[in-house]
């Protein structure tokens, strides 16, 4: 299976990976930051997305990202925190692309994004 199926309800997730911009409800569902890199929870359908810092706050760690929400973990260079991985939902907005399967321009997409919430 090359995507996660997202199921919450009207959530409009359709993007362009040729524009640095985020979906409607590409929103942190914490703190409401949007218009930024957000990390999805894995294994489930329902997905919850959060921002860098929610993320960060709910592991407990103190993480220092590079540009690309990159960082240094116990287990190496890494973007995944926890149980969060790098949220870049598939084109048509239905789903979130598994891990090891974003298409480049997915990854490039995601990496462009700023890495710190902007809040609304
Ligand atoms: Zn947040």
């Amino acid at each position: 299976m090359s995507e996660i199926r997202d199921r919450k309800e009207n959530r409009t997730l359709q993007v362009d990976y040729s524009k640095i911009e985020t979906p409607a409800d590409y929103v942190c569902e914490d703190c409401g930051a949007t218009n930024c890199k957000l990390w999805r929870e894995s294994h489930t359908f329902n997905p919850k997305l959060v921002c860098g810092a929610c993320a960060v706050k709910e592991e407990g760690k103190e993480i220092s990202f590079d540009e690309g929400g990159m960082y240094v973990s116990e287990m190496g260079h890494t973007d995944q925190i926890g149980i969060y991985l790098p949220a870049v939902p598939t084109k048509d907005g239905i789903g979130f692309w598994a891990y090891a399967l974003v298409p480049p321009a997915g990854v490039d997409w995601w990496k462009k994004l700023p890495t710190y919430p902007i809040k609304k």
